[in-house]
């Protein structure tokens, strides 16, 4: 990843030990992507095994202590050794399992406000609602601080201007020639 192994580093060269950077970053989806491990209701099944994700640890609040909680069963479990838990057995766990709910909505999730189904509830638990993307992770975990731009945002987000400089020009060039556009981005395509 070429933020842990060019950007970080380079900032770390260039400005020596003690500096604390901040990086602003553009809200597209690939910086927004989620580390292999991550806590992602949606890689989840509602049984154990199958396809599904093999996630880091969890956690819940029991009597006032933070208790880890493992998305996988262990190595010396009877029936199902090293085999990713699902989300029935999670919320089992931490006593949050609805069986009056489904596992989950046959289609997406509709409510904002109501438990809709067990999916629902595990996605809104504290472990699965702090999980930050794989840039974060990788910022923080270097000891640096980021921010996320807002989408799309004309003024606050200031690769918007860039856009709208590019396009201004593109308009004004191609006198609205969609042939010009077309020509220009494969020439483009064929110089790199
Ligand atoms: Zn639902």
């Amino acid at each position: 990843m070429q933020l842990k192994n060019k950007l970080i580093p380079a900032f770390e060269r260039a400005h020596g030990a003690g500096y604390q950077a901040l990086f602003l970053i553009d809200n597209s989806q690939g910086h927004s992507a989620y580390g292999e491990d991550a806590l992602v209701i949606s890689r989840m099944n509602i049984k154990p095994g199958g396809r599904q994700a093999r996630m880091c640890n969890g956690w819940f609040m029991q009597g006032g202590v933070k208790v880890h909680q493992p998305m996988i069963y262990p190595i010396n479990h009877p029936d199902l050794p090293e085999t990713p838990k699902g989300v029935k057995a999670v919320l089992m766990e931490c006593g949050l399992w609805q069986p009056k709910l489904h596992g989950k909505c046959e289609k997406a999730c509709k409510s904002n406000e109501d438990a809709c189904c067990n999916k629902w509830i595990l996605e809104r638990q504290p472990d699965f609602a702090e999980q930050k993307s794989l840039v974060q992770e990788t910022i923080e975990a270097a000891g640096h601080l980021c921010l996320f731009l807002l989408k799309f945002h004309c003024e606050l987000n200031f690769i918007e201007f860039f856009w709208g400089m590019v396009k201004k020009y593109l308009c004004y060039d191609s006198e609205g020639r969609v042939s010009y556009i077309r020509d220009l981005a494969q020439g483009q395509l064929t110089n790199n």
